[in-house]
């Protein structure tokens, strides 16, 4: 194990005098156990099944009306629930955090709620504030997770605005923040300004209830990211719908006036930008150079993006423009280059400027690290990569055991919260899913080699 990661730390060129590509061959395989690789495999090549991912909800009713609800469970927990999600209780979470500390990598703990676009099942203030409890806990949990959080590290969080303000409110005020004028009363200084002072907030374009909503809205985000700066936890905001995201990158404009300000040791606040939309590297242009004028620092979350199907559904439905890059090379493309202004932008600002480089893309990882190295950012420095719990663990370890920060995205929960969770997760990222041909390769290379040792080994 040791003589592994000295091999893998040496590709990463740091003290070897030029850049050397990391190699993605599995090679860091060696450092997990053959339960977990034979799992991994088996789970991977069941997800790359359609028919599974599609209709994943109506086939777990299904196995627990046949097999029961202990028996269907525990398969679950055995399989998928095992494969890609951390526990249900504090200390299973902090298991598997040491589990994944050990071979190099982070947690970017997740909680797995979420409110569906339009649903009306989970409405009122009482299911908003049962997960604002949530979030508190899970900034508790990353923190006091870590066995020895290093001085250096970075304690990161992910959140979901929807878990804490509804999808019809965001709607309503996109629809207004795309309208020519509004965007006077709809500043994120007003809001900002609202979020501190607990003032009643009145804007023209809601009525009473919209109102008051976005007042505990507001309220409830301040409170999250005023604990999460109490504990030095970093919060990472997901982006979401294109029809949702103009309001929710408000109400993190709003959040990162007042907590990523010169002097307060940020960014505690990061926004995520989705390379697969059209306008992306414009607006994430913009936003660098406003953050840079203003001397606040600045916290990005790059992602291609997960919500392909659905936004040119809805695109087709309303006879708009497609929002999403015509094709898979141009949203590359566009990655590429945002990646390219966040990475210059890091090297001019330093530690004002944090990215996660958040792929499983290998020509992207390469990218950055190679980028990383021409422009001398640390491997353990502001730039970070992020990668799901159970995928691509052949692009993580490499890149864990060469000495980059890493975080896998976690979630965790009992297994009625978090399959539905997984089953969505599992549709969004359908593409990387059916990709994943060359981790299930490198996996079954590995495993054969380990029985190939054992058969020799065994006596004749
Ligand atoms: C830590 C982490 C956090 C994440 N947070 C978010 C988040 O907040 N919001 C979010 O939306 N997603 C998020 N994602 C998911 C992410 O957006 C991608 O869906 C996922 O990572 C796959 O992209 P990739 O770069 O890993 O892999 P790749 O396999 O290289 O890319 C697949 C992606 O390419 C794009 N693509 C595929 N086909 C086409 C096509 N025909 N035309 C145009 N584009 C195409 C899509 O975006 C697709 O998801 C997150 C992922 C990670 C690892």
């Amino acid at each position: 194990m040791l003589r592994t990661c000295r091999v893998l730390r040496s590709q990463a060129g740091s003290s070897t005098g030029g850049w050397q590509p990391l190699s993605f061959d599995g090679g860091a395989f060696h450092l997990k156990g053959t339960g977990e690789l034979t799992r991994a495999l088996l789970v991977l090549r069941l997800c790359a099944w359609p028919p599974l991912v599609t209709h994943g909800l109506v086939l777990q009713a299904w196995s627990q009306r046949l097999l029961g609800s202990r028996l269907s469970g525990a398969f679950l927990r055995a399989s998928f629930y095992g494969q890609f999600v951390a526990g249900e209780t504090a200390e299973e979470v902090k298991g598997c955090v040491q589990q994944l500390q050990t071979l190099g990598l982070r947690p970017l703990l997740a909680v797995p709620i979420e409110e569906e676009p339009d649903s009306a099942v989970k409405a009122g203030e009482a299911w908003y504030e049962g997960n604002l409890s949530a979030m508190l806990r899970c900034v508790d949990m990353s923190r006091g997770v870590l066995e020895t959080p290093s001085p250096t590290g970075n304690i990161l969080m992910q959140l979901k605005m929807t878990a804490l303000t509804s999808t019809r409110l965001c709607k309503e005020l996109t629809s207004w923040i795309r309208k020519p004028g509004a965007s006077l009363e709809l500043s994120p200084e007003r809001l900002a300004e609202a979020m501190d002072s607990g003032q009643d907030l009145q804007i023209s374009c809601l009525n009473a209830q919209q109102n008051q909503h976005l007042q505990a809205s507001l309220s409830r985000l301040h409170r999250v990211v005023q604990h999460a700066r109490a504990q030095r936890v970093r919060i990472l905001v997901d982006a979401e719908y294109t029809f949702l995201n103009p309001a929710l990158c408000l109400l993190v404009d709003a959040l990162a006036l007042r907590w990523n300000g010169p002097g307060e040791g940020g960014p505690w606040v990061w926004n995520t930008y989705q390379a697969y939309l059209k306008d992306t590297h414009e607006r994430l242009r913009r936003a660098v150079e406003a953050a840079d004028r203003a001397g606040r620092a600045f916290g990005v979350k790059l992602v291609r993006g997960a919500y392909l199907d659905k936004e040119r559904e809805v695109a087709q439905h309303q006879g708009t423009e497609d929002p999403i890059q015509p094709n898979y090379e141009a949203t590359n493309q566009s990655y590429s280059r945002c990646l390219e202004l966040m990475l210059t932008q890091v090297s001019h600002r330093g530690p004002m400027c944090h990215l996660m480089v958040a792929s499983h893309n290998e020509e992207s990882v390469h990218h950055a690290t190679k980028r990383m190295w021409d422009l001398g950012i640390p491997l353990d420095g502001p730039v970070c990569f992020g990668q799901l719990l159970g995928m691509c663990d052949h692009v993580s370890l490499a890149l864990g055991q060469a000495g980059y920060a890493v975080y896998k995205s976690i979630p965790y929960g009992s297994l009625e919260e978090v399959i539905p969770y997984l089953i969505r997760r599992a549709q969004e990222n359908r593409s990387v899913l059916q990709g994943a041909r060359k981790e299930q390769t490198l996996l079954s290379q590995e495993l054969k080699r380990r029985l190939l040792r054992r058969g020799l080994r065994a006596p004749h």
